[in-house]
């Protein structure tokens, strides 16, 4: 089923004509979705109130509906449980830290990379998502606050679902919708050497985070299954040649797991790899997963880690965890429906 959100103006502007409504509701409609974030019918008053009753049986105005919301206590963080046409469900979360307003988005439903300690990839993937059903996530945070950051840090890996992904984001930068600007968008990815070249030559400067997870082949391997098939050598010369080609810096994310990547050795050897590279690393303590047994370093490892690591002169942030009581990180509320 398409939706108003899955049309450009032209092709919405045609569907109108053909339910027998004049072509200028598309931009009515378009302002009101992308600028307003007025995501019903409904709610959108210069439309007589016989088209907005004729529209939502002809066409609905977004790809997915709420199912649940579930704030923190103080609001400020707001996980999404959304539901597509075919009862897939998917996860957003909208995170708010003062002027910034990040919205964390899914590219699919589950993941195929099956990463041993991820709630995402437990079930396999079940679908990629449309670029609709992309965007439709960060208008629904949208109406909270004004966007200012998205990050492909759902559930899915965003370079498997390419096509999709580079529309999405097409759509998000288009000057005529919410006009963000490329470089306050990140793509997180597992680390897919080819489709990191395919970003590269698309030229749109979006942030590019890779999961490292490992200092070195094998300890990244046990963790990450999808790594085996590209070394870590090959892995740092696709980012540089990320960062050649558009100008931004490569963020290498490193989920730390006591027992398996978090040890005074794992640091320095992450530090030796990535000295003088320019590249950035942001330590994620683990998110534990119900029914999975890895779980996080204490703090004053994870303090210790960070200080080794900085030591080479790489530049280290840790991930605050804003989301953890409402499960938002990482495929987790989703499971908790039973699905
Ligand atoms: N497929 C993309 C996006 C994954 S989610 C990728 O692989 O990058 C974003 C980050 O969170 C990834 O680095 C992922 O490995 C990490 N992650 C997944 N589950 C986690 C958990 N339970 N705790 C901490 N980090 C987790």
């Amino acid at each position: 089923m398409i939706s108003a959100l899955d049309l450009d103006e032209t092709a919405l502007a045609q569907r109108l004509i053909s339910v027998g409504e004049p072509a200028y509701r598309a931009r009515q409609i378009r302002t009101h979705l992308f600028r307003r974030a007025v995501l019903d019918y409904e709610n959108m008053t210069d439309l007589p109130a016989r088209v907005r009753e004729h529209l939502s049986s002809e066409l609905p105005a977004m790809p997915l509906t709420v199912q649940q919301r579930l704030p923190t206590p103080d609001g400020e963080t707001v996980k999404m449980l959304l539901r597509a046409h075919d009862a897939e469900l998917i996860e957003a979360v909208s995170i708010r830290d003062g002027a910034r307003h990040t919205v964390c988005v899914s590219s699919q439903v589950g993941c195929a990379m099956a990463c041993a300690f991820c709630a995402s990839g437990l079930n396999g993937v079940s679908r990629n998502l449309t670029s609709g059903e992309i965007v439709a996530q960060v208008l629904y945070a949208a109406v909270y606050a004004t966007v200012t950051n998205i990050v492909f840090m759902g559930m899915g890996e965003p370079l498997s679902n390419f096509p999709r992904l580079i529309e999405s984001i097409n759509v998000l930068t288009d000057p005529s919708g919410i006009a963000m600007s490329a470089r306050r968008l990140t793509v997180s990815t597992v680390g897919l050497v080819p489709r990191i070249h395919d970003l590269a030559a698309t030229g749109i400067p979006v942030g590019l985070a890779i999961s490292l997870h490992g200092p070195d082949d094998a300890t990244r391997g046990r963790l990450v299954p999808a790594a085996r098939l590209y070394s870590i050598a090959e892995l740092l010369k696709a980012a540089d040649n990320y960062s050649a080609a558009t100008g931004r810096r490569v963020t290498f994310e490193y989920t730390l797991i006591a027992g398996e990547n978090a040890d005074p050795k794992h640091a320095k050897a992450l530090g030796l790899l990535l000295a003088g590279t320019g590249s950035q690393v942001n330590l994620i303590p683990y998110n534990p997963v119900r029914g999975l047994s890895f779980t996080e370093p204490a703090p004053d490892v994870v303090r210790l880690f960070a200080a080794i690591v900085s030591s080479h002169g790489v530049t280290v942030t840790t991930r605050k965890e804003k989301g953890r009581k409402v499960t938002a990180a990482c495929g987790q509320l989703r499971r908790t429906t039973g699905v």
